[in-house]
């Protein structure tokens, strides 16, 4: 590979430990290419030069040393701006926090500088992660790396643009009802959404706090198994951690797909998706048989309800959790004639039109006398949902389907009409109502040349599964995104 910017992080990380470059050297290249893709892309929302500089340097000392602190070490880091990190201005892309340099690192950015990671700053998203292209921010939008004039999903938009034009070799980002994996679809790079709890969100920026997780976003499977390790495992100050083992994700990525059942969602396939997407998910299920899966078909009929009620359970949650910024103890303040007409002025003026439309929204369906036919209806569907996959899991070792209906849409497309906005997540909802494990890998591209993702979910704590399954749906893809970016058109 003839630029470092280009790197898998695993091929990155024995670089760095066979002495062949040092972290500098990988920081000044991924830097390099931040410089000419970020005029047309716009993934960072801040580029920490010094910071980013400093750990390189940390790096290549403790590499000296001797000293290996993982898989990371020495390697540039993204972090979605929803990740709190100490000193480092933390927006959420809104004006309403604007300034604010949190007096804390949350506890996945913690543990990736005890890991050495190379920290390069912080990438845009939609405001609060709401929204499914990246459009939603207050610092304007993130553009797709294989088309400036499209989206690059979202909300880990800049996350998602970031790794696939090599500004960053890993990024994380969140995922509440798809941000991680529908950006990573689009972008043509992996992304990960682990169990929920399995990543300690002390530090994430709540959204919807009983379906936030974090998870990375990298170019190879094998990638995102390494950097879930490093961020994975109990943390006491998250109450919903998961307090067991961090289960063993590498021993199975060799082991192919013989002997495993994999179901294809009926719901999630077929109606409503793109021809080419579903074509492309149709070979690759054929290419899974092939390579010895037994493919069963698995209906889960509740799912036809999974987007009403994550648009009702998302913003009621959202409107408690945004309840805090309120011109008192962060970024913005608006000043009135008293401190009601305080908060109202800084929340009018902080909060962008999504944002404010789901705080109204989940209020109203929080409130007196319709909390019952909203909320608690929705809740009782979120109960058939987990039903529905709990028996599906008894069928199938891992369910598949399309990470998003459509490849990348034009920048523009779908901001006057939120429901066709809110449709770009049927296929990834399901998996956080129900708090399970999913993965999207990129298995091609559309006729204009657009990335297809592919979805493999699993049962909760089934990242093992899960990972084994999509390293062979890679190999069988045969799919290498760097063949776009490595190109001269870039250089
Ligand atoms: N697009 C979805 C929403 O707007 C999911 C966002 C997310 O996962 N953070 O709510």
């Amino acid at each position: 590979m003839s630029d470092l910017a280009d790197l898998t992080l695993a091929e990155a990380s024995r670089g760095l430990r066979a002495r062949e470059f040092t972290s500098v050297e990988l920081l000044e290249a991924v830097h390099r290419r931040a410089a000419m893709t970020e005029a047309n892309l716009h993934a960072y929302l801040t580029l920490d030069r010094d910071g980013a500089a400093r750990a390189a340097v940390a790096a290549d000392s403790a590499f000296k040393a001797g000293t290996d602190l993982g898989p990371l070490q020495g390697v540039p880091v993204a972090l979605k701006d929803n990740m709190v990190t100490r000193g480092l201005e933390t927006t959420c892309s809104s004006k309403i926090l604007s300034g604010y340099e949190p007096p804390y690192d949350g506890t996945a950015v913690s543990r990736l500088r005890d890991g050495g990671a190379v920290i390069m700053g912080k990438t845009n998203l939609d405001e609060f992660a709401m929204g499914s292209s990246t459009e939603n921010s207050a610092y304007g939008p993130t553009r797709n790396p294989w088309d400036p004039d499209r989206v690059p999903g979202g909300s880990s938009g800049g996350s998602a643009a970031a790794v696939a034009a090599g500004s960053a070799m890993v990024a994380y980002g969140s995922d509440t009802g798809g941000s991680i994996r529908q950006p990573a679809a689009m972008c043509g790079i992996v992304g990960l959404k682990p169990t929920y709890g399995l990543v300690s969100r002390y530090g994430l920026i709540a959204f919807a706090s009983s379906l936030d997780q974090i998870g990375p976003l990298t170019r190879r499977v094998e990638d995102a198994v390494a950097a879930l390790e490093v961020v994975g495992g109990h943390d006491p100050a998250d109450s919903t951690s998961y307090p067991g083992p961090v289960p063993d994700y590498r021993s199975g990525l060799e082991s192919g797909v013989s002997g495993l059942r994999v179901g294809v969602v009926t719901e999630l396939n077929g109606e409503g998706i793109e021809p080419a997407v579903q074509e492309a998910v149709d070979r690759t299920i054929a290419r899974l048989e092939a390579a010895g899966a037994t493919i069963v078909p698995v209906s889960l009929p509740s799912l036809e309800y999974a987007l009403s009620a994550y648009y009702l359970i998302a913003p009621a949650e959202c409107s408690a959790n945004l309840a805090r910024f309120d011109g008192v103890r962060y970024g913005l303040r608006r000043l009135g004639e008293n401190v009601e007409e305080m908060m109202s002025n800084t929340r009018a003026e902080g909060f962008g039109p999504e944002v404010t439309r789901r705080i109204l929204l989940g209020t109203y369906a929080l409130s007196a006398g319709y909390y019952d036919a909203f909320y608690g209806q929705a809740q009782r569907v979120r109960t058939l949902i987990i039903r529905d996959f709990q028996a599906a899991y008894e069928q199938a070792d891992v369910l598949v389907s399309p990470t998003s209906p459509t490849t990348a849409f034009p920048v523009g497309e779908r901001t006057a009409d939120p429901l066709s906005m809110y449709l770009s997540d049927v296929c990834t909802i399901p998996s956080n109502m129900s708090g399970d494990p999913a993965i999207s890998v990129p298995v091609g591209l559309d006729g204009a040349g657009l990335p297809i993702g592919f979805q493999v979910m699993a049962p909760a704590l089934g990242e093992p599964v899960m990972v084994r399954v999509a390293a062979e749906v890679e190999r069988l893809a045969g799919f290498d995104a760097r063949a776009r970016f490595a190109s001269s058109e870039v250089q």
